[in-house]
């Protein structure tokens, strides 16, 4: 046991400074006003913790706990400790508190964690080895079959190479269409040339990123970053907040510097706007809208101002922002599949939270810039509207898609 203990520890032991830097504060656990003396807290912050009956252990600080537990040898790797490491979205929201100086990215940690629980022949769940499976026979998390992968673009004649490429992803490119539809009609309206890889595009990996499968993860991003480099293109564009974050984040810490630009195709919606190569013409059927700010655009990759940038441009359309937004924004539940995959309903109730958020602005529908969002939201029961972003831009255009 002493020896799988030792071989286990090695990624978490990269992260070890980090792990004693926490001062077990407990913000990552509840938040309390920094200006009012109260025994009430402001407002929750961990969703694993708030539906797992408050056990510590869910929590950052818990699991922060149970790391150096494991960096001093108290207890190794078991099968006990799958249910802790994979019941996380990985949103994010306790690094945005943390009140650690530098500040912390716990989820580092049990990402870390998971390599090593894998490594240690315990993990990754049933549900997740599942996933893995169909990604790395099929190239889809869907395990459908590949040829059918560029369906979506028949008709649309797009060119293997140019200098801007769409990268679909899984969602946009199967149960989604009309979001890599509308993406393509917004950027050929505004005039650029968009190439796609086709059936040459594979998944990007997210789930096995977060779920500690990091071969699977590294053939799926050195085959999408040899096809991305043999396509010619400069820039590649995504409308999926988690492929974004795979291929802009993950990919150059495996294979160093990309030849191309990573970007949300909300940045370059923005962008086209603000040159007025494209221009909203009109509300797309609800007026009073709330943005929900996918955790992988907003606290992975800093990107807040542009999907509201395109949505107050459009006339007619009024933003109304939910009390927790941008950086604080909560969780859809989804977050690689990790919390679906271990408790459903733990993961149902998060995305209940965030529609129960939605409602209290009033709002008509939710506008999001991630499929994976979509569809977490649009199964809480008496789901507000879920769009995509580019889907209404496409709408506000008038655009047939
Ligand atoms: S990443 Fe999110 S769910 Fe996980 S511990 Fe931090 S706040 Fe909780
Ligand atoms: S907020 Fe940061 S420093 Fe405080 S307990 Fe959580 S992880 Fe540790």
């Amino acid at each position: 046991m002493e020896e799988t203990t030792m071989a286990s520890q090695s990624k978490l032991e990269a992260l070890k400074s980090m792990a004693y830097l926490c001062v077990q504060c407990g913000y990552c656990r509840e938040k309390y006003s920094d200006t009012v003396l109260t025994t009430l807290p402001a407002y929750r912050v961990c969703p694993v913790r708030e539906h797992s009956a408050g056990f510590e252990h869910y929590c950052a600080r818990g699991k922060i706990k149970i790391a150096q537990g494991i960096l001093e040898g108290r207890f190794p790797y078991s099968e006990e400790l799958v249910s802790v490491l994979y019941t996380d979205p990985d949103c994010k929201l306790c690094s945005w508190i943390c009140h650690a100086e530098p500040r912390l990215d716990p989820p580092k940690i049990w990402r870390a964690m998971r390599e090593d629980i894998v490594a240690a022949g315990f993990g990754p769940p049933e549900p997740l080895k599942q996933i893995d499976r169909r990604v790395a026979e099929k190239h889809n998390v869907f395990g459908a079959r590949p040829d059918r992968r560029a369906r979506w673009a028949a008709g649309l004649d797009l060119p293997r190479t140019g200098e801007l490429l769409y990268f679909a992803g899984c969602h946009a490119s199967y149960p989604k269409p009309e979001i890599a539809r509308s993406v393509v009609a917004l950027l050929r309206t505004a005039g650029l040339d968009i190439a796609y890889l086709g059936e040459d595009e594979w998944c990007c990996g997210v789930v096995q990123w977060h779920d500690g499968s990091v071969e699977i993860a590294r053939a799926l991003a050195e085959h999408n970053v040899e096809a991305i480099r043999r396509s010619g293109a400069r820039r590649v564009v995504t409308a999926c907040a988690e492929c974004l974050k795979s291929l802009k984040i993950e990919y150059p810490a495996l294979v160093g510097k990309l030849p191309f630009d990573v970007v949300h195709v909300s940045e370059v919606l923005a962008e086209l706007v603000a040159g007025g190569k494209i221009v909203p013409q009109r509300a797309p059927g609800e007026r009073k809208i709330t943005y929900h700010d996918p955790c992988q655009l907003g606290r992975y990759c800093n990107i807040y101002d542009p999907p509201r940038k395109l949505l107050t441009g459009i006339p007619g359309v009024e933003l109304v922002e939910m009390r927790r937004h941008r950086g604080n924004a909560w969780c859809c539940g989804h977050g690689a599949d990790m919390v679906k995959s271990m408790d459903p309903g733990m993961a149902a109730a998060i995305a209940a939270d965030r529609m129960s958020e939605a409602r209290e602005t009033g709002a008509e529908a939710i506008v999001t810039a991630c499929p994976r969002c979509i569809e977490a939201l649009e199964r809480v029961p008496d789901a507000l509207k879920v769009y995509d972003l580019s889907v209404v831009m496409a709408r506000a255009m008038g655009l047939e898609i």
